[in-house]
């Protein structure tokens, strides 16, 4: 026995990079546009000075008026530090048994890394040749299932109808369902969760709220699956989010007209860079989310492409992974960023 054996050692997830000198950043899916006016305000005239306090434990400002907007009741609502602390609650919270927890093989990299630190076993599913989740994978026996929907990094998304099927078949276990890119396409299931008591939905503030920077996620279930996470979050830290980002929260969700706003545009960058990849004939995945998932033409190595690009200031995502090395995620930023994208690309490849 060594000091070195008592040590919880772990391959971490590692997050996309924060460059310090001004680059074209695409590579974290963050909004290109600031956060809501109403957010800005409500910082503006923040008490700071009662930064002596702790922050409201509970939360109520921010669980209230999610759920007055969402139209469920506050007890079926958590909210966390990000939607990754919510998602690491949820794997240590609902994934308790010996069974294997169930994910697709190319999904958000965080899941197998929350499964290892706290020890669960796990068993991936692979998507079809499409990059689609086959509902009849995760029928097995098993601990949980997690599903990004829209899933990461492919921007794909699955019927509500499949995502249904799944839930309704494993009543026996806790099917989380990732949401984080909802907001800009998709079905959302949430309003399944009145009829399954086994169904947990996570949303983030973090791509269409644009308030990455102030981490702010949250999740909606039954009564009696919020209350078990709460007990876990009570016992691991009570204090999650500060007092300035359940303000700044409160505020986003109070700004439909801005929100939709930033959405729409987003999506309409979306699609005028698909088209515009596709004309050089790149493969582009059909997107649900605020990136792209594209692969350059023949002849062409992403790998390179995501270097070439790196070197000219302009921070794609390249994920060096079985089946989709030859594909890079491309964050939408304004229609001004992408086109010195697009000019870039056609400058690198020649086109
Ligand atoms: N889920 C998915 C699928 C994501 O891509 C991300 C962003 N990295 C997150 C959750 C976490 O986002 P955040 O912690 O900023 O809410």
């Amino acid at each position: 026995m060594s000091l070195e054996d008592n040590i919880r050692k772990v391959v971490p997830y590692i997050p996309g990079e924060q460059p310090r000198n001004k680059v074209l950043k695409l590579n974290t899916n963050e909004c290109p546009y600031p956060p809501s006016p109403k957010v800005l305000n409500e910082m503006h005239s923040f008490d700071w000075k009662g930064l002596r306090l702790y922050p409201d434990p509970e939360m109520s400002d921010l669980i209230d008026s999610l759920a007055s907007y969402y139209g469920v009741k506050p007890t079926e609502v958590f909210a966390g530090t990000g939607s990754d602390d919510v998602l690491s609650m949820c794997f240590l919270t609902f994934f308790a048994g010996d069974k294997p927890v169930l994910f697709p093989d190319i999904t958000y990299s965080f899941y197998d890394v929350w499964a290892e630190v706290y020890r669960i076993p796990y068993i991936t599913k692979e998507l079809d040749k499409d990059f689609r989740i086959r509902a009849e994978d995760y029928m097995g026996e098993n601990g949980g299932i997690v599903i990004a929907n829209p899933n990461a990094p492919t921007g794909i998304s699955s019927g509500r109808d499949l995502l249904e099927e799944i839930i309704k078949n494993n009543r026996d276990s806790v099917v989380v369902v990732d949401e984080a890119y909802i907001d800009f396409g998709g079905e959302s299931v949430l309003p399944l969760i009145e009829d399954y008591d086994n169904l947990i939905v996570v949303r983030t503030m973090s791509k269409s709220r644009a308030l990455a920077g102030m981490r702010i996620g949250y999740c909606f279930g039954c009564e009696k699956l919020i209350k078990y996470l709460n007990d876990v979050k009570y016992s691991v830290n009570s204090y999650t989010l500060n007092s300035p980002s359940i303000a700044a929260g409160k505020a986003a969700v109070e700004d439909e007209e801005y929100f939709r706003e930033i959405v729409g545009k987003t999506v309409a960058t979306r699609q005028k860079t698909a088209e515009e990849l596709k004309e050089l004939g790149w493969d582009v995945l059909p997107s649900d989310t605020n990136f792209l998932f594209a692969s350059p033409p023949a002849g062409y190595d992403a790998g390179t492409i995501f270097e070439e690009l790196k070197n000219r200031g302009i921070y794609v995502r390249h994920f060096n992974k079985k089946r989709i090395t030859d594909h890079l995620r491309i964050s939408m930023g304004t229609d001004e960023q992408m086109s010195i994208f697009i000019s870039t690309i056609k400058e690198i490849t020649g086109k």
